[in-house]
């Protein structure tokens, strides 16, 4: 599992943007993270993922500190909000780049990129670079990387943002399948209220740098902290 104890972070000389975040993710548990622009939901997750430090608090995985590991050492995959694909390399090697780190040998990396980009419906783009596919293949190349590697842990920053409404609902359902498959724990940012709803087993609502409720979608439903939450989630007030 992780565990965020009382997390404060702030951007060198900027304003503390995240002012004691405590929660516990279980092992396997689907969690999607809502709130505002600016809220604070990306340097949450790259936190976890080892991406930035923190000032204050601790952030453990598995019981461990993860301040003493290394990102690469966290067997976490993240999905970033801008995608991050290597312009020179194809959709093939860019799938494949996480194995490689990991020591597979090329054939059997290229054999697992094959498969992740067939599930995605990517195959006819295996040979092609980054800049000559549309913001949606793009997306679903970098949701591919994070696939390929198998993690324990997958953070996912707004993944499905900038596909059409047909592909963004198939691809709901990959990730959901994906999340049954591997029993993986995720970790879910979306703006998208019925993404989150169908999605989370639990929900954390954040404003401003604090968490402001962290429960079942039923739980919020049922009895939503305050009228923040429950107008963010589009309830009755
Ligand atoms: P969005 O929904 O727009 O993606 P977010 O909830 O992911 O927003 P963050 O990106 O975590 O928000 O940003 C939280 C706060 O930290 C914002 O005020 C932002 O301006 C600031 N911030 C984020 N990244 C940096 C950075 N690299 N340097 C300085 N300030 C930053
Ligand atoms: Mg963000």
């Amino acid at each position: 599992g992780i565990e965020l104890r009382d997390i404060r972070k702030s951007y060198a000389g900027g304003p503390e943007v995240l002012h004691g975040v405590s929660m516990r993710i279980e092992p396997g548990e689907f969690i999607v993270i809502v709130g505002p622009s600016g809220c604070g939901k990306s340097t949450l997750l790259r936190l976890i993922a080892g991406l930035e430090s923190c000032r204050e608090g601790d952030i453990l995985i598995d019981g461990k500190r993860a301040n003493q590991l290394a990102p690469q050492d966290r067997d976490i995959a993240m999905i970033f909000q801008n995608y991050a694909l290597y312009p020179h390399m194809t959709v093939r090697e860019n799938i494949a780049f996480g194995l490689e780190l990991r020591g597979m040998p090329k054939a059997q990396r290229h054999a697992r990129a094959d498969s992740v980009a067939a599930t995605l419906q990517l195959t006819p783009y295996l040979g092609r670079k980054p800049g000559a596919l549309s913001g949606g293949q793009r997306q679903r190349v970098a949701m591919g990387r994070a696939m390929a590697r198998n993690s324990s842990t997958f953070l996912m920053d707004e993944p499905l943002s900038n596909l059409d409404n047909a592909l963004r609902v198939a691809m709901r359902t990959e990730i959901k399948d994906l999340h049954r498959q591997l029993g993986a724990t995720m970790i879910y940012v979306t703006h998208d209220q019925t993404e989150a709803l169908s999605l989370a087993d639990r929900i954390a609502v954040m404003k401003d740098g604090h968490l402001q409720q962290f429960d079942t979608p039923e739980a919020i439903y049922d009895r939503p902290q305050n009228r923040f939450v429950a107008s963010f989630l589009g309830m009755p007030t």
